[in-house]
């Protein structure tokens, strides 16, 4: 018999997708020399094959990694991304741009949307877009990585060579592949613990720490450790996508497009060299044959693959640690595309865990507040992903009115109701979402405040002209002066498979 406090020396992560490839790689690279690190994967069961658009945070991920920005770019057939371009969300051909960048200027007491507020009310400000550097850029197309300025990109990337870029990594840094279908796994008989998996092969993979990579199907944490799944397909109801990739045929913009559809919305990724499209839809309000259709007919170039039906629940694992198994990935659950969360998610669990590594055996006290941590991050993303769905003016078709009528959970009404009240948002600590994403998705999706800080009244309406117009010569000032985002993607980290 297994004892089970004993100290981890031995890693198992089972499945090789995004999760799985980030997850060796980094504890390959901080922990190698403390613990063996070993990856199953079958190459007879593909990955999603979805997942091509991140968020800033990657950057963090990858300085762990000690991943070179261009070297990185050029063999994912990367490009950038500075923000999402929400189309038809508020109302049909109504469009915003959600950007990762900071708003205008901010002083102690207000943030900058209150004296924007003040120059809307007085004829003085224009688009929120035009205060924010990384915005504009994206509307004209425009872009370069410059160290010397304080911008906040992200990438548009190829989510296989992603994976295959990131094994080089973890066996750089002593990961073991074995690959293999996993057929069963073996629990401890006393603690219920994972003693190990049983390859089709029959070859049996111990291990003292498992982490379940392995999709949606969570095969450890779900199948054998019957952890229970919480469903929001209440709050979140979209249930199903259809992916296809197209040959690029214009110029790549450094956006990804977001464009609402009559039940759920159409996804547009541009790579180098193709496009990532795909269509998020309910279920009840579409079947895949209209899907499959409404795609087709909205994208442009020729396809490069078979469009591919995905059925998903929206949701989260009660447990994402549970006994001596961590789920990371689309096994601890899935909140939506929307906003590219997925593999920032992925990445917050690999430090948390590495932050909490059990190198002396598994402590409950260390699963509780990882469990703790995380269930509060996944809360407070979802809540911003419910708003884009639940605030809007569409009724047009029965899947916008049931998205503008659903109960939302009370930290989100709160969230609208001081917004609409004051104009105020706050961000909680270790909160993803900034004050600056609440605000450009509110007011883009037509959530206007009553009023603003009174602080803004202190400045007489010459000086708020002043202060407004000086901010936006600034930005634009800025993106003038930067490149095309093609050229240079082209010259600093053009496609290796170009
Ligand atoms: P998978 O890619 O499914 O990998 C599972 C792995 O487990 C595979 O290697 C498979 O071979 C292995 N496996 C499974 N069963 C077995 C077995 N029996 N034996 C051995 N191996 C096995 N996230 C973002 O950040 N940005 C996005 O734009 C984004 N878009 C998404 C769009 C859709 C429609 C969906 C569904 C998700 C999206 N996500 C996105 C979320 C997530 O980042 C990606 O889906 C990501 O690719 C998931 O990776 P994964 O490794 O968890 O799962």
């Amino acid at each position: 018999m297994k004892e089970h406090n004993k100290a981890i020396k031995k890693v198992v992560v089972a499945g090789g997708g995004t999760a799985g490839w980030m997850t060796a790689s980094a504890l390959s690279k901080v922990l190698g020399k403390l613990v063996e690190v070993v990856l199953v994967e079958s190459d007879e069961i593909p990955t999603v094959g979805v997942g091509e658009a991140t968020i800033p945070t990657l950057h963090i991920f990858h300085q762990l990694l000690g991943i070179n920005e261009q070297e990185f770019m050029a063999a994912t057939n990367a490009t950038f991304k500075l923000g999402i371009s929400f189309e038809n969300w508020r109302d049909v051909n109504k469009d915003y741009m959600h950007s990762f960048g900071f708003l205008g200027q901010s002083c102690w007491a207000a943030g900058f949307q209150h004296f924007w507020l003040k120059g809307m009310k007085k004829g003085f400000s224009s688009d929120i877009g035009d205060y924010v550097a990384e915005h504009l850029g994206a509307r004209k197309g425009k872009y370069a990585a410059l160290a010397s300025q304080d911008l906040n990109h992200a990438y548009h990337l190829d989510a296989g060579l992603y994976a295959k870029f990131l094994r080089n990594i973890a066996e750089k840094y002593g990961t073991k592949r074995i690959e293999g279908k996993i057929s069963q796994v073996n629990l401890n008989d006393k603690s219920g613990y994972i003693d190990s998996i049983t390859l089709a092969s029959g070859e049996i993979v111990e291990g003292d720490l498992f982490i379940d990579c392995t999709g949606f199907k969570g095969l450890l944490i779900e199948d054998a450790l019957h952890t229970g799944f919480e469903d929001w397909s209440h709050i979140l109801p979209c249930d199903s996508a259809i992916a296809v990739q197209t040959k690029t045929v214009s110029k790549p913009i450094p956006y990804t497009r977001s464009i609402a559809r009559d039940a759920g919305w159409q996804w547009r990724i541009p790579l180098q060299s193709r496009t990532g499209n795909g269509l998020v839809f309910c279920s009840k309000y579409m079947t895949d044959e209209e899907a499959k259709q409404t795609l087709l007919e909205n994208v442009e170039g020729e396809l490069l693959n078979e469009p591919r039906v995905i059925k998903y629940k929206t949701g989260t694992r009660r447990k994402h640690w549970n006994k001596n198994c961590v789920a990371i990935g689309l096994s601890s659950g899935f909140i939506e595309p929307l906003e590219s969360t997925g593999i920032h998610l992925f990445q917050k669990a690999i430090v948390r865990l590495m932050l909490m590594f059990p190198s002396q055996g598994i402590k409950q006290a260390d699963v509780d507040e990882f469990n703790t941590q995380t269930r509060a991050e996944v809360d407070n993303i979802k809540d911003f992903i419910i708003l884009h769905y639940h605030l809007t003016d569409r009724t047009d078709t029965p899947f916008w009115r049931y998205c503008k009528n659903m109960d939302v959970p009370d930290t989100l009404k709160h969230r609208m109701s001081l917004f609409k009240e004051s104009g105020q948002v706050f961000k909680k600590a270790e909160e993803l979402f900034g004050e600056a994403s609440w605000v450009q998705v509110m007011l883009g999706q037509g959530l206007m405040p009553n009023q603003y800080h009174p602080i803004v009244d202190l400045m007489e309406d010459e000086e708020l002209v002043t202060f407004l117009n000086n901010i936006k010569s600034g930005v634009k000032n800025k993106v003038d002066n930067w490149p095309d985002h093609n050229d240079f993607t082209q010259h600093y980290c053009k496609s290796s498979i170009v």
